[in-house]
């Protein structure tokens, strides 16, 4: 008879498998829930939390996994050499990152999701000064070098502002033969920093062997899917989507360009970056994001900064899936006042309208 530990696994499908079936859900946006749960600091943004508080990531991972995230992203947003210069913490580079990685890579191997390496925007990166590509460039060789040998099963360069940057970023994750997200950032205007179409700086990432393009940050929603749809129609390799779930707009079509006459205590009069709640997409505008998505043949779907548990459950249940946070989703049918079940007291049903 069998013992269940001789018994072999059926090998884990990848991400290109995955895609080509159907789509894969990343949730991004750990910087911002962190922050809100109080274990990082706004401003820096560097995530110090993956080594003081290592069961607030790992927790946040579960939560957005429970919420239905096949990829498990390692905290590595920012932990690189320059962000970690800028808070004079440049020593705890290394750890920190295997740190994050294990972390990631301790709950995507429980529930069989995918662990993903991330290497993001350096804030170094100038078109102009060829001494900081080899900057650039040495910078992410070390993180994805962390990553391959931590056992990074795919690899995402996330929230890149240059069409230069983000084909460095792409050389060095190619040299991994591991399958490829690139994202980039696309701010008020369409083009990168480098001034190229961000289309056209896809279309060229995908020429170089992105395995998927697309755009992750800065834009909510509403201002991020034209753009994306004119990705989709340029390229031929799979697309990806992470917006940010805020409310944004043609006239402020970023988060950080919003602006709130409504309030006037808000410090700087800039609600980006902590002052960006009334701004906050429900978790059907974030389903409904994810069925356009769909309709597009968008497959890579996710959310960035802002994104909670919720909004992640929404875009699950939006494709169809029911996801162990679906056993808490929403019926209201026994609410006191609002529930239609014939438990409720029909004197409670007609107070309705006064609560
Ligand atoms: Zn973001």
């Amino acid at each position: 008879m069998k013992s269940e530990n001789t018994m072999i696994a059926a090998p884990k499908a990848g991400l290109l498998e995955r895609l080509d079936q159907g789509p894969v859900i990343c949730a991004e946006g750990y910087l911002f829930e962190l922050e809100r749960r109080g274990y990082l600091q706004a401003g820096a943004f560097v995530p110090e939390v993956v080594l003081e508080h290592p069961e607030a990531v790992t927790h946040l991972h579960e939560d957005f996994v429970h919420a239905g995230s096949d990829v498990v992203e390692a905290f590595t947003y920012y932990a690189h050499r320059e962000k970690l210069r800028v808070i004079g913490r440049e020593t705890i580079l290394e750890d920190l990152n295997r740190q994050a990685l294990r972390l990631a890579k301790e709950v995507a191997d429980r529930h069989g999701c995918l662990l993903a390496g991330n290497i993001c925007n350096t804030n170094v990166y100038e078109a102009q000064e060829p001494a900081t590509h080899a900057t650039v460039r040495a910078m992410f060789e070390e993180q994805i070098g962390w990553a391959v040998e931590e056992g990074a099963e795919l690899l995402i360069a996330e929230t890149i502002d240059w069409s230069g940057e983000a084909e460095i970023a792409l050389d060095v994750m190619r040299q991994t033969g591991l399958p490829i997200v690139v994202t980039l950032s696309v701010h008020r205007s369409e083009r990168t920093f480098d001034d190229i179409a961000v289309v056209e700086a896809c279309k060229r990432l995908e020429a170089a062997g992105a395995d998927v393009v697309g755009l992750n940050c800065q834009r909510g929603p509403e201002t991020l899917l034209p753009v994306v749809r004119a990705i989709r129609d340029a390229v031929s390799c799979h697309v990806a989507a992470l917006p940010v779930p805020y409310r944004t707009t043609e006239a402020e079509p970023t988060f950080q360009s919003l602006t709130d006459p409504r309030c006037g205590c808000i410090p700087g009069d800039r609600p980006f970056p902590t002052a960006l709640d009334p701004f906050t997409c429900n978790r059907y505008e974030c389903a409904e994001f994810a069925r356009r998505c769909q309709e597009l043949d968008v497959r890579y779907i996710g959310l960035c900064c802002g994104a909670a548990p919720h909004h992640i459950r929404a875009v699950a249940e939006a494709l169809g899936r029911t996801v162990p946070a679906s056993r808490y989703s929403p019926d209201m049918s026994k609410h006191a006042f609002f529930g239609s079940d014939a438990a409720i007291p029909e004197a409670y049903k007609g107070r309705r309208t006064e609560i």
